[in-house]
């Protein structure tokens, strides 16, 4: 175990339980077995920091295992996406598998089961099995062939493989127990048909193994030593172990399926189904939509691996089912961010500023620091010259003593550049300010060491030189879902809660520096908030997207409602 300063968590208990028992460490083995349904969610990324996390601190092999086990939902397109989210995360698997790998192998395992009187080739329809299966509090009912003999079942179920029959027709089933208390060991399916074509496989199987079947001897056949999955499986813990007995041999690992809470996070959703719902509805652009909760998703917006790292290292993991609010995944957003962008200038809601008193035609390239943060300071030049873009909101005719911005007849500093002054405005017809008319002091550049320069002003604004301003779209986000929990009442669709405001599309102006930056590139615009370049973005149109902003507004704005 590393030397960890933490306490453990109940995971890694169960596993220095195991250690002292006698499980040596080099058998430790861990996978994370992701169905190829869809894109991978932030709830996945918790489950794959939990198991990489544990393959890091014990120095013990992870699997990337594809659980492809009904082709009718699964896609090659998945089976990519996900690799590269995991790569993405900065993990790196040992084996790359396919609970496909195994059909063979399952199904020699399944006809040994016929053999032993362990399975039975079931045709009631699904309705008379359901009829049959009891209740939590009655005992379910026998199916007529669950006494087969060996030989019919071992042909039947071989002409199911071949393709001989329907989908639904018939269904391999093990024999266990109709009156267990455990309604999943009531002689649980274990084939179904299924004509599709696998992704994999082509055509070759007309049958297909259950999650039940095929996750734990998939496991056994990794010799995975922990198989943790999330706590609905806790009452599929008694299946998986009675699978396992009918095959286990005492030379090997015997893998052991534990339980942890599932990660919900405020304000979304975390299931591929509901995820996919949104695409396919056209409510999102796509999976990588920026305000999905996908790993995807969030990698366009502009969130950072190691956020999302120590976001799921923040949280943890736990035994019980919680809502996370989402302001703590930004909040490590924005932690990460601070530390690695460069701090640019950008103007969303421009108004024109004319600095009356500066030269025309002059242009000046001033000095300015890339991130304060960063170890080596770099600075980067931007020009400046009479006529400039600032914040609308940046400007107020008059004001009291509180705003720090610009008004007539005060003083602000104009970042990296000269302190000004506001002398005048001229506006529409509507009364609408169309031009700032300022005055500067030409002694007070930035960093120029003169006494005007070293003068404190109540403010600091930012601005983009108009002549020079790159054009953009940038596109603002807000949360997918107004509710916190969408997904918590049962009576309402979750779609009821979109938020129809959830995408704002602006042009907005930026620095000539960022004209170079491609797709993924981030920023902070100063005194806006963080931004990423967007996949769409061009030389002839640039697009950013707002990551998050420079702090928390939603709180507020929650508890005002
Ligand atoms: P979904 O409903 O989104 O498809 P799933 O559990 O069916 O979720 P899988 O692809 O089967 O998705 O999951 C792969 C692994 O990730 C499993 O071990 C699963 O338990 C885990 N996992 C899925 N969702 C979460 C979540 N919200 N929090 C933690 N772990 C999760
Ligand atoms: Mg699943």
């Amino acid at each position: 175990m590393s030397t960890k300063e933490k306490s453990l968590n109940f995971i890694e208990q169960i596993i220095e339980e195991d250690l002292k028992n006698g499980l040596s460490q080099d058998k430790l083995r861990f996978r994370f077995p992701p169905e190829p349904n869809g894109y991978l969610h932030i709830g996945h990324a918790s489950s794959i920091c939990l198991n990489f996390g544990l393959g890091l601190d014990y120095n013990a092999p992870v699997n990337l295992r594809f659980d492809d086990t009904n082709p009718a939902k699964e896609e090659q397109e998945f089976v990519d996406a996900i690799k590269n989210d995991v790569e993405w995360l900065g993990f790196k698997w040992d084996q790359e598998v396919y609970a496909s790998d195994y059909f063979q192998e399952l199904y020699d395992w399944a006809i040994l089961l016929i053999k032993k009187g362990k399975a039975y080739v079931d045709n009631l329809s699904a309705d008379e099995i359901a009829k049959q299966k009891g209740t939590p509090t009655q005992p379910g009912v026998n199916s007529p062939n669950r006494d087969r003999s060996v030989e019919e079942n071992l042909d039947l179920f071989e002409r199911m493989k071949n393709g001989e029959f329907e989908e639904g027709e018939y269904i391999l089933r093990a024999k266990i127990d109709m009156a267990s208390n455990n309604m999943l060991m009531r002689d649980p399916i274990m084939y179904r048909i299924i004509n599709a074509s696998h992704h994999r496989t082509g055509v070759n199987w007309k049958i297909y193994p259950m999650y039940d079947w095929a996750h734990g001897e998939s496991d056994y056949i990794e010799q995975i030593s922990h198989s943790f999955c999330t706590l609905e499986f806790l009452p599929h813990r008694e299946l998986y172990d009675w699978f396992l007995d009918q095959i286990y041999d005492n030379e090997k690992v015997r893998p052991k399926q534990r339980e942890f809470a599932r990660r919900n996070l405020s304000h979304t959703v975390v299931s591929k189904r509901k995820l996919l719902q949104l695409v396919n509805e056209g409510h999102v652009t796509a999976w990588d939509d920026p305000r999905m909760s996908t790993i995807s998703g969030m990698r366009r917006r502009g969130y950072t691996p190691t956020a999302i790292r120590n976001f799921a290292d923040t949280i943890g993991i736990a035994k019980r089912t919680n809502l996370i609010d989402v302001s703590l995944l930004e909040f490590c957003v924005r932690e990460d961010l601070n530390k690695i962008t460069d701090r640019v200038m950008a103007v969303l809601d421009p108004v024109k500023m004319i600095i009356t008193n500066y030269p025309e035609g002059q242009e000046e390239w001033l000095v300015a620091e890339n991130n304060p943060e960063a170890e080596e300071l770099t600075f980067r030049k931007v020009p400046f010259s009479k006529e400039l873009y600032i914040e609308r909101e940046d400007f107020l005719e008059e004001a009291n003593n509180k705003f720090f911005r610009l008004t007539l007849g005060k003083e602000v500093r104009l970042k990296n550049a000269y302190i000004i002054k506001g002398e005048s405005v001229v506006k529409d017809e509507n009364g609408n300010i169309t031009e700032i008319h300022v005055t500067y002091d030409a002694d007070s550049k930035s960093g120029s060491g003169t006494e005007a320069s070293k003068r404190k002003v109540k403010g600091t604004i930012h601005w983009v030189s108009i002549p020079h301003a790159v054009e953009a779209e940038v596109r603002i986000y807000d949360r997918l879902f107004t509710h916190e929990n969408p997904d918590g009442n049962k009576e309402v669709d979750f779609k009821e809660y979109i938020n129809p405001d959830s995408l704002k599309v602006i042009t907005g102006y930026v620095e000539p520096s960022l004209k170079t930056a491609v797709s993924g590139d981030k920023f902070q615009f100063q005194r806006l908030g963080y931004f990423a370049t967007d996949k769409d973005s061009t030389a002839e149109k640039m697009v950013f997207n707002k990551t998050v902003g420079l702090r928390d507004t939603w709180a507020k704005v929650e508890s005002k409602e």
